[in-house]
């Protein structure tokens, strides 16, 4: 035998035509655990079949020479005295005949390729193992030759879309073919992204269109597995998520956090997004956009009275109303409560944009059917011009808010435009509002006193004690001015305490000087109401303390506060009332107007608004209200006070209609302690 036989690395044998192994080499020998050639050759030849793990091997084998005169590669189980444990080899062999073609005997060597094996094995039943584990979640998965566009789909994968095991076809675009128009570019450019190494992984959202005609959102997550020596990817391998459930969610927590749940609106935050679109549009198109800020005037009444519910209603109708005075691609918005924010991606004029105004203050001023109920509430616009006024979104809207807040003070149901002017108001007011802080403290506040005469007798033992701001630097600072900011802010509790203090030594005075039924009357905030419920008995008890009985003292409230008659604030009202404090209806006929809740709640005196002073004339219409009022508030056993009484004539008419008293600049105006006690003198 040749050298090289003997030197091949791997094993070798020769051997006869009925299978004795006649020669093996070192390599052969040392595979099988042995040290020599004829050890192993008896070892062998004693009991061949049992080299191999599975006897049949042998015969297979045996069948395959005397068939082909060769085999390449047979690969088998083998085993062997000297060795622990069963190794895997691969062998080829041939026959070698003479001229004759008769057989003389075989050749063949033998490879152990156990390392080889086990490390392919456990690939393969690795990658079973892997694609069951992923099915398991209920993921399907897929295996994708890249290069030949053939492409295997699990069971899952297919059940997904709805299709049996036959009904899709093991190509890439038997799905691929399905994805949503909308998602394709972006599958197509993430794939890319990963083939190109990019990502590490491929992740894609896409819908796929199911055997039912549905579409279902899917996450594709895979990652190529082999390419070839340019790195052109050869195989990739991944699974499908059914996300449809986690999108919906998705869509609708987008939804919980964009829209209005009640009007289906969007909300404050869509809204911003939508603002600045529109602002970005514009400002490429050189075009105006307006924003529109809407308040519905006396919502909280319907709401108190008709119940939460008809307050829902109504919102969503009046948001309906809203819609149909605006354009397709104008946006209207809820900001909570009976706020409405709209914004006109239009306003190039200004006429058509009034029109809009005018058109939606028309149809919210209509009546709204709740149920067996009909209401009426009017609204307040105010209008900010992009870009005329600001080119800042937030800006905007606060502009549009201030507009608003001029609109709603100028009278409710109308519209009104930001100015300059306004920020100078709204800047004013915060400065106010810090000023006011220190009023307290540093005794800026004085009250005057204006009195209250009886009409028939010319008698004054009543007086109504009003607040005057001295500020250090702009002077005095009407009531008008700093009591809402007061009542904003909170400050009104404290002022409100004060004044009642002052109020009362003064009327301790005075009811020695002027006679015991003189009354001073306060104004009290319905801040202060809601805010403070012990206040009440504090007041009779400080009254008590200063030897006063409660009738010296009227706590003068407002229409605005009946309206939200809970049982808090009647009840607050009836403490007042068990210790003689007398009540007063402020600024009556400006309000609401409803006469429903002087039958509720126990009132000693109305007070006529001077709105309805100022313009009386014989045969005028105020003068029919004046004596409408006067007449109602009789029967209910209420006395009445005329306010701003200017004119001779007014207080003539007003005594003629039966008013009992009258208070305004024709008798005095509001007057300080000294000033007050010389009018009385006098
Ligand atoms: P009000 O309670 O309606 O007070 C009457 C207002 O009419 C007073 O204005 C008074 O000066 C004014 N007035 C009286 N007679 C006439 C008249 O003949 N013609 C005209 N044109 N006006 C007349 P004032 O003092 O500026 O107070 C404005 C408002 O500020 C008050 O309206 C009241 O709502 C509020 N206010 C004043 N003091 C207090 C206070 O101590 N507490 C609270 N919460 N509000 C107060
Ligand atoms: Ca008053
Ligand atoms: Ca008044």
């Amino acid at each position: 035998m040749s050298t090289l036989f003997e030197f091949l690395p791997i094993g070798a044998y020769c051997t006869s035509p009925t299978g004795a192994v006649l020669r093996a080499n070192t390599a052969l020998v040392r595979m099988n655990g042995y040290d020599t050639e004829a050890q192993w050759l008896e070892a062998i030849n004693t009991n061949s079949d049992s080299w191999y793990v599975d006897p049949t091997r042998r015969k297979e084998l045996r069948e395959l020479l005397d068939r082909d005169n060769a085999i390449i590669n047979f690969v088998s189980e083998v085993q062997s005295p000297r060795r622990s444990g069963a190794f895997w080899v691969r062998e080829s062999a041939h026959a070698v005949r003479d001229a004759d073609g008769t057989l003389l005997y075989y050749e063949g060597t033998v490879e152990d390729i156990t390392a080889a094996h086990l490390a392919q094995l456990a690939l393969t039943q690795n990658e079973e193992r892997w694609k069951l584990a992923l099915e398991s979640t209920g993921d399907g998965v897929w295996d994708w030759y890249v290069q030949t566009g053939v492409e295997f789909y699990s069971r899952r994968c297919k059940e997904i879309y709805g299709f049996a095991e036959e009904e899709i076809a093991d190509r890439s675009d038997a799905l691929d073919g399905r994805t949503h128009p909308d998602d394709v570019a972006q599958m197509q450019r993430d794939r890319e992204a990963h083939f190109k190494g990019e990502t590490e992984t491929y992740t894609n959202e896409h819908r796929v269109l199911c055997k039912d005609g549905t579409w279902k959102w899917v996450l594709t997550r895979g990652m190529v597995i082999s390419r070839d020596a340019h790195g052109v990817p050869l195989r990739m391998i991944g699974t499908h998520t059914d996300i449809s459930d986690r999108k919906s969610a998705q869509s609708l927590i987008w939804k919980q956090a964009h829209f209005d749940t009640l009007t289906g609106l969007p909300n404050r935050r869509m809204l911003r997004e939508r603002l600045d679109n529109a602002m970005r549009r514009c400002q490429q198109s050189k075009k105006k956009l307006a924003v529109l800020f809407i308040d519905l005037d006396h919502f909280k009444e319907v709401n108190d009275t008709l119940g939460h519910d008809n307050g829902d209603r109504l919102l969503v109708q009046a948001a309906q109303r809203i819609l149909e005075c605006v354009g397709a691609n104008d946006t209207v918005a809820r900001m909570g409560g009976d706020e409405f924010t709209v914004v006109l991606c239009d306003a190039q004029s200004h006429d058509q944009v009034e029109a809009i105004l005018h058109n939606i203050l028309a149809r919210l001023a209509n009546t709204f059917v709740l149920g067996a109920e009909h209401v009426f509430v009017s609204a307040s616009i105010g209008v900010a011009i992009y870009p005329l006024h600001t080119t800042q979104g937030e800006e905007l809207l606060k502009q549009a808010d201030q507009a608003l807040y001029v609109a709603k003070g100028a009278g409710r149901n109308r519209f009104s435009f930001y100015t300059p002017a306004l920020q100078e108001a709204a800047l004013l007011r915060a400065r106010l509002a810090a000023d006011l802080r220190l009023a307290l403290p540093q005794q800026q506040f004085a009250l005057v006193y204006q009195p209250i005469v009886h009409l028939t007798s010319g008698r004054v033992h009543k007086a109504e004690a009003l607040l005057r701001w001295q500020h250090p630097q702009r002077g005095m600072v009407s009531p008008a001015q700093f009591i809402p900011i007061a009542e904003s802010t909170g400050l009104i509790l404290a002022i409100g305490e004060w004044v009642f203090q002052q109020a009362a030594r003064q009327v301790a005075l005075w009811r020695q000087r002027f006679g015991e039924d003189f009354q001073i009357s306060v104004n009290k905030s319905p801040v202060q109401f809601h805010r403070q419920d012990t206040s009440q008995q504090a007041w009779s008890t400080q009254l008590q303390s200063m030897g006063l009985d409660g009738t010296s003292i009227a706590v003068e409230i407002t229409e605005g506060l009946l309206l939200d008659t809970n049982e808090d604030v009647r009840q607050q009202l009836d403490t007042l009332r068990a210790a003689d404090i007398a009540i007063s209806l402020d600024d009556f006929g400006t309000g609401y107007s409803s006469l429903t809740y002087l039958q509720k709640i126990e009132i000693d005196f109305i007070k006529i608004d001077q709105s309805f002073v100022r313009n009386l004339k014989p045969a005028s219409t105020d003068l029919a209200l004046c004596r409408a009022i006067i007449l109602l508030a009789h029967d209910l056993g209420m006395q009445v006070v005329a306010e701003g009484v200017e004119t001779g004539e007014q207080r003539d008419l007003l005594m003629a209609a039966g008013c009992d008293f009258g208070q305004g600049y024709w008798f005095a105006r509001p007057l300080g302690v000294e000033a007050f006690e010389n009018f009385m003198g006098s």
